[in-house]
């Protein structure tokens, strides 16, 4: 037995390893194209490899999970044990969201930031008002975007 998992599913595993095209990105995705905007993905010559890059607009739009951007909602909680591990890991994340925020920004892109707890759990905004204010923010001369859930 020498390869149990398809192509197809190493290639999803590996994603999620990643952090790409989790299904939080997919729904903003999906949103936004049905909205019809276009867009490129995972730009790797942009600071952050950002999820989304819209360069009619001069934007980018991450995709975080809660968990492992340390997010300050209902979805991030401390794990139990490793309690060192874990604060460097995600404080590490944090440290290097921010700094990669203002690369971009001193670079002329506009950066929004949609968190999972917009689009799942208890918090979750309904999906047409997560693509209304990305498309709002889009059409905007603003720079920053911060899309999160209500808890
Ligand atoms: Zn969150």
């Amino acid at each position: 037995m020498a390869d149990v998992h398809s192509r197809a599913v190493r290639s999803k595993n590996m994603s999620r390893i990643r952090g790409q095209n989790t299904q939080p990105e997919m729904i903003v995705r999906r949103g936004l194209h049905a909205a019809g905007f276009r867009f490129r993905l995972h730009d790797r010559k942009l600071p952050g490899r950002p999820d989304i890059v819209l360069r009619r607009y001069n934007a980018v739009i991450f995709v975080h999970g809660c968990f492992w951007h340390g997010h300050d909602c209902a979805l991030f909680r401390w794990p139990a044990t490793r309690p060192d591990f874990w604060r460097d890991k995600i404080g590490g994340n944090r440290a290097r969201d921010t700094r990669r925020t203002a690369d971009l920004l001193n670079a002329g892109w506009r950066v929004a930031t949609v968190w999972e707890c917009a689009l799942k759990g208890r918090g979750r905004l309904p999906g047409e008002e997560v693509t209304g204010k990305l498309a709002t923010w889009l059409h905007s001369t603003s720079d920053r975007l911060d899309l999160r859930g209500t808890v």
